[in-house]
């Protein structure tokens, strides 16, 4: 046994020189802060923490404190959130570090340190417990919410990109009507939905008229996480910025994030023929999930848009071909057709656009929950 010492030893070392799992998927560094310790009265010990990127309604919410996970939730500084939320902060004045936020007939109570929350009188247990705290970084001193309790209590709805570590909140009015009335399935964050913005980096796609393709997908790319997050999915991008991504490498991330779709955005060009234009939806060959999503998709969006109905179709795509889960390829229109691009290039049009890819990913899950409970169910998720 003796023997074996040095070698379990030597693995012991390695394990515990490993980040862990969690540590080495946060992509947005960590910061080094102290958590106060409620019970003990006390700053605790400086510990690294890995933060979270915060949007509100579509756009960055930055502060200098960033958000940071802490006990598995997302705490986030309470000035900058009451303040972009629009609720009222008020210190009780006393000992007892109990904070009251007021927004409309919404009173929430906090007690730092205690895992329970009065919510208009009522006691709320906080979300695993993780309570509100004292957070010090940097020299200066920060109140911590847990974002889901907050934000959710005064009516807000909150998503979550596990790629990019970044949480979404949306308030109500943020929503679509048009799309917050379609039918979904119940607990929308249970899906998880990976967006992928066509091409980027070196890889222009398509450039025609002085527009790449690449910008055209990646302003589309967020405006259909945008939605999503509103309405309550997980969502996760190949890319949120103009970088080159792997076609494989797309298809792993989604892959290794275990995604319930796969969705990528691209524009199409036929440089012989500019009066050609319409909006064309690729599947995976003999997918069937693929084909109802593909056409789920493909009904939504030319109606939201009214571009020209060019069917759905099937091809042997990396991005198709190698994802584990039903997967389609929106050709959103043809830049060689100059009416078209300029379509591409509207703001509004590229929201329609969005709404209706969002829109026929909700139609095909709400479907297949509905189906999943009967006999007729297809019962794997998996292409
Ligand atoms: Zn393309």
């Amino acid at each position: 046994m003796r023997r074996f010492l040095p070698l379990l030893l030597a693995l012991a070392l390695l394990l515990c020189a490993l980040p862990t799992a969690a540590h080495a998927a946060a992509p947005n560094g960590d910061v080094t802060a102290q958590i106060y310790d409620h019970a003990a009265d006390a700053p605790g010990p400086a510990t690294s923490l890995t933060t979270v990127r915060l949007y509100l309604d579509g756009a960055p919410l930055d502060g200098e404190m960033p958000a940071v996970i802490v006990g598995g939730r997302t705490l986030a500084p309470l000035r900058l959130l009451a303040e972009a939320l629009g609720a009222a902060v008020e210190w009780l004045p006393d000992q007892t570090a109990q904070v009251r936020l007021t927004k409309g007939e919404t009173a929430i109570a906090l007690t730092l340190g205690a895992p329970t929350a009065l919510v208009n009188g009522q006691s709320v247990p906080m979300p695993d417990g993780v309570p509100a705290t004292l957070l010090s970084h940097a020299g200066q001193s920060y109140t911590m919410v847990p974002l889901r309790f907050f934000s959710e209590t005064l009516g807000c709805t909150v998503s979550w990109d596990p790629g990019s570590y970044t949480a979404f909140v949306s308030t109500s009015a943020y929503i679509d009507p048009l799309l917050a009335d379609l039918e979904r399935p119940a607990d929308p964050g249970r899906f998880l939905i990976a967006i992928d913005a066509g091409h980027g980096g070196s890889a222009s796609g398509a450039f025609y008229d002085g527009v790449a393709e690449k910008a055209l997908t990646l302003s589309m790319a967020r405006k259909l996480r945008s939605i999503l997050a509103a309405l309550g999915f997980q969502m996760t991008m190949t890319r949120d910025a103009d970088e080159y991504v792997d076609l494989y490498d797309r298809a792993g991330m989604a892959n290794a994030l275990n995604a319930d779709l796969f969705v990528s955005i691209h524009c199409n060009a036929a440089d012989n023929a500019p009066d050609f234009q319409g909006l064309y939806v690729y599947h995976y060959p003999n997918s069937d999930l693929g084909t109802a999503l593909a056409r789920s998709v493909q009904t939504a969006a030319t109606a939201r848009t009214g571009a020209v109905d060019r069917d759905i179709d099937h091809a042997d795509f990396v991005v198709l071909r190698e994802t584990a889960m039903p997967a389609v390829l929106v050709e959103t229109g043809f830049m060689t057709c100059p009416e078209e691009l300029a379509r591409l290039l509207d703001d509004a049009y590229q929201t329609r656009m969005a709404q209706g890819v969002a829109q026929g990913i909700v139609q095909f899950l709400n479907e297949r929950e509905k189906n999943r409970k009967s006999p007729l169910s297809i019962p794997d998720f998996m292409v």
